[in-house]
């Protein structure tokens, strides 16, 4: 019939052969003499054109699975090999910035470093978007060669453009299992990468793939969980340095889920970033804190500012940023009680497209606090923002007492923002000779959990409550003081922390 109306027709089929290998066959029909109804069959394997990716020149997803089938299939051991995935994490930015061009070149780029590292890859592809997977000699595996890996940089119309990876390891545990399988694994091993920039990769283990909730399960249930006001704030007290008091505090995201427990932030808000649905969680996390302050000034106690988290993606809707105008325009909680904290990669997106959202910060002098400081972008895309407070980001206070470029790094970045107006917070701050330290070179907070680790808002409260108790301390005086009073201070909040370090 399709013969007679189109004079033509076609159809793909795939064939299994006995070995389980799969091929693609192209089926073709021409008629060529209807009088004696005479048709040409004209049957092509079409596999190998299936299998390769136009971009890179290599296998593409379909490839790669079916040459790590066969791989595997001459090997005798597990412990031959393991399964690597690589995800290119600034390719976003590189697109924005430098255009999609520049953002192909980093994948060839990628593709063809992979190829020739030491991992020696048996078989390695791009997979999707920017995901790579490579199948290894397990041990080629080593923290050398995964890590020059993960920061990479190449050039494109005479610009260096740096770029940096995550990579997921998933050491083989059966022959048997499938290749999709094996590289789901090594991609669950990839989210739980919590410092990117030190220590770039996770090996996979089952408990992992128990707390991993994918991209679609939190898309999925995003309606329902804000619904259910399962989007809940905790908070972490900022000490000031010198008189180790609780001058302000950010709330974080949790989702408190009857599915999974209780869900840190790391685990949904990258999936809320990249499907969508992060300011709607944005803009619950504000409201709840607005609601806060709104009620210790209406009971006449004491508030201090409160900075929440604002993404990239929240600028982009419009619901986000009307709530955020009602917010700034509030004349009861005024918009010292209530910031934004906003990462420099979040900057460089505004400054780059988003520049009416600059011009309404001015116009409603919203307080901006700058987060993460030190991750790595460029510090000329701070300049048109006016921000109140810079976060050196853990990875800078990690470093401290490490050497001493380290050190005085922190002490110069410090100095450096004073000078702009600017007061400064040191996050993730762990340790007494930190704190030491940030105090002599005149930090100005200190964030982190030598002090406090983020609690609940009944817990917080009751510590304000506390903290507004106690006795005001002299600054000059504070030095000797303080490291006293925090002695009487730890003592009373015992209870709590054992509390808090129960539910963190
Ligand atoms: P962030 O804004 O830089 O928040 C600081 C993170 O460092 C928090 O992790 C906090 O618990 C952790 N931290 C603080 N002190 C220490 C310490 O001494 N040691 C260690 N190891 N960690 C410390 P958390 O709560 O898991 O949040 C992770 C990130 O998730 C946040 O980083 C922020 O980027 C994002 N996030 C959290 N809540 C929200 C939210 O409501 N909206 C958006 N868009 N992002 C959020
Ligand atoms: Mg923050
Ligand atoms: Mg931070």
């Amino acid at each position: 019939r399709k013969l007679r109306e189109v004079n033509f027709y076609q159809f793909i089929a795939r064939k299994k052969s006995g070995n389980n290998e799969v091929s693609v066959i192209m089926f073709t029909f021409f008629p060529i003499d209807d009088d004696h109804n005479l048709i040409i069959l004209a049957k092509r394997d079409v596999t190998s054109t299936l299998e390769y990716d136009i971009l890179t020149g290599g296998r593409n997803r379909i490839g790669f699975l079916h040459l790590v089938q066969q791989r595997l299939r001459n090997s005798t051991s597990t412990d031959e090999y393991s399964m690597v995935f690589f995800n290119i994490q600034s390719l976003h930015h590189i697109n924005v910035l430098h255009g999609i061009t520049a953002g192909d070149t980093v994948l060839q780029h990628f593709y063809s470093t992979l190829g020739n590292s030491n991992l020696q890859p048996v078989a390695y592809a791009r997979v999707e978007a920017d995901h790579f997977y490579a199948l290894v000699p397990r041990s080629q595996v080593t923290e050398d060669n995964i890590h020059s890996l993960c920061r990479l940089e190449t050039t494109y119309k005479d610009k260096t453009i740096p770029y940096h990876c995550v990579c997921g390891i998933y050491h083989l545990t059966s022959l048997k299992e499938l290749p999709a399988n094996m590289c789901g694994k090594a991609n669950v091993a990839a989210n739980f990468v919590n410092d990117p920039f030190n220590k770039p990769w996770k090996e996979f283990d089952e408990e992992l793939s128990k707390r991993y909730i994918s991209d679609s399960e939190v898309i999925d249930r995003l309606d329902q969980a804000l619904a259910n006001n399962e989007f809940v704030p905790y908070y972490q007290p900022i000490v000031n340095v010198r008189t180790g008091r609780i001058e302000m505090a950010e709330a974080l995201a949790r989702w408190i889920s009857p599915e999974y427990g209780f869900v840190s932030p790391g685990y949904f808000i990258p999936s809320l970033e990249k499907h969508g649905g992060v300011s709607r969680v944005d803009m619950s996390i504000a409201n709840q804190v607005f609601e806060l302050q709104r009620s210790r000034l209406r009971e006449g106690k004491n508030a201090v500012p409160i900075d929440v988290n604002v993404s990239w993606v929240d600028f982009g809707d419009a619901s986000f940023v009307n709530n955020l105008i009602n917010h700034l325009q509030d004349e009861e909680v005024t918009s010292d009680l209530c910031r934004y904290e906003i990462t420099e990669s979040t900057i460089s997106e505004l400054s780059e497209s988003n520049s009416k959202i600059i011009d309404l910060f001015k116009q409603y002098k919203a307080k901006l606090l700058i987060d993460d400081f030190g991750q790595g972008y460029s510090f000329s895309t701070m300049r048109d923002l006016d921000f109140c407070i810079v976060k050196l980001d853990k990875s800078l206070i990690d470093k401290l007492g490490t050497n001493r470029k380290a050190d005085l790094l922190v002490d110069t970045f410090i100095g450096m923002f004073h000078k702009m107006g600017a007061k400064v917070v040191a996050e993730g701050v762990e340790k007494l000779q930190q704190v030491e330290y940030l105090r002599r070179v005149g930090c100005d907070y200190i964030q982190g959990y030598y002090f406090y680790r983020p609690m609940p808002q009944s817990e917080f409260i009751a510590l304000l409550d506390k903290e507004a108790e106690m006795q005001p301390i002299q600054e000059e005086k504070a030095s000797e003081q303080v490291w006293v009073e925090r002695e009487i201070l730890e003592a009373q909040y015992d209870q709590l922390k054992k509390s808090n370090e129960e539910a963190a």
